[in-house]
């Protein structure tokens, strides 16, 4: 095992070098893994709310799966996050706080989380996992601190950054995330497809406005689903989401985005018990060379407001 306190240093170097938040994610689970010797460590951030998590990155085997999500004061990650206290559990399925999850099978034994924290609120959690029981000490968890410490200041610069550019109900980024998913000057191919909320008004007008609210929230969780990495859907208005596909030509884009279209159909939204029927219309767009991003955002509203004269519910591609 290489010596922590030169890992420390090393990644106290990398960290002041300025990167993006997925890249400083990446560096503090490398490091957390090699500091107490743990096949597995992951890192979450809690978005302004602390009700979900706005980042999350895992270091070693498996990778098969996102870090899940969890509540203030629900498991071993709750426990941490709501008392803003490390926690060093040599059993973890044995401990009263854990909760087991239904999707994670991989085996735990001995577990180490510690909070990340900026003016004395936790936003983060830290945590590596060993599969044999009492594998970590105090001393691991000094280590352990002693990298959230060093982390904490450059995680919580990155994430306020980030914050700024996610749209609070829906989670996806909003009209300011723009530059990061469509930048105005890349040469790179991409498809956008405007999808509008059919008959929005009516939604609110007949469940109430916290029910449409709930309705957004659902779309745009569908949407990041479709796409797979919630890296490329805006929250473009009111009840419009901007998706983009990069390296995608019309044709593939087309089939991407029916599918988005049939799942919103199909997904049986209900709000408080009432099944709620949504749809969306769209209109999709393959970049020109040399084209500037208005005008390709604004073919794809023309063929949006064609699918809506259309009969809504339906895919129109830009000409
Ligand atoms: P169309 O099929 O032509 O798109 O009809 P529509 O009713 O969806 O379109 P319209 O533009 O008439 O209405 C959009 C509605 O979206 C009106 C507005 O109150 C609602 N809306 C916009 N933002 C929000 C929001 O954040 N929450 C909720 N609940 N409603 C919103
Ligand atoms: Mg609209
Ligand atoms: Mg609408």
């Amino acid at each position: 095992m290489s010596d922590p306190v030169v890992l420390m240093a090393s990644l106290a170097r990398e960290l002041s070098q300025k990167r993006p938040l997925e890249a400083l994610l990446q560096l503090t689970v490398e490091c957390a893994a090699k500091i107490v010797s743990a096949p597995r460590a992951s890192v979450r951030l809690f978005d302004a709310t602390r009700t979900r998590l706005i980042a999350t990155c895992r270091a070693g085997e498996p990778l098969h799966s996102a870090p899940g999500e969890f509540q203030i004061g629900e498991g071993l990650m709750g426990w941490i996050a709501q008392n803003n206290l490390p926690l060093r559990t040599g059993d973890a399925p044995a401990d009263p706080r854990f909760v087991q999850r239904a999707d994670v099978r991989d085996p735990i034994g001995a577990f180490l989380g510690v909070p990340l924290v900026s003016n004395n609120v936790c936003f983060g959690v830290v945590s590596v996992v060993r599969p044999d029981k009492h594998a970590f000490t105090e001393a691991h968890e000094n280590l352990l601190m002693l990298l959230a410490g060093l982390c904490a200041p450059h995680l919580e610069m990155a994430r306020l950054t980030r914050l700024a550019v996610i749209d609070p109900l829906t989670g996806v980024f909003n009209r300011r995330g723009l530059d990061l998913v469509l930048p105005e000057d890349s040469d790179i191919g991409v498809s956008i497809a405007m999808c509008d909320l059919d008959h929005f008004k009516s939604i609110n007008d007949q469940f109430g406005h916290a029910a449409g609210d709930e309705v957004l929230r659902r779309v745009g969780r569908l949407l990041a689903t479709v796409m797979r990495s919630g890296d490329g859907v805006v929250r473009w208005g009111g009840e419009e989401f901007l998706l983009v596909l990069p390296t995608i030509e019309l044709g593939r884009a087309r089939r991407v985005v029916e599918r988005a279209r049939s799942w919103v159909e199909n997904e049986g939204i209900e709000v408080a018990g009432h099944p709620v029927p949504v749809t969306i219309s769209v209109g999709v767009a393959e970049r020109r060379p040399g084209e500037p991003r208005d005008s390709l955002i604004a073919r794809a509203d023309d063929a949006l407001y064609i699918a809506k004269n259309s009969g809504r519910n339906r895919v129109e591609l830009a000409a």
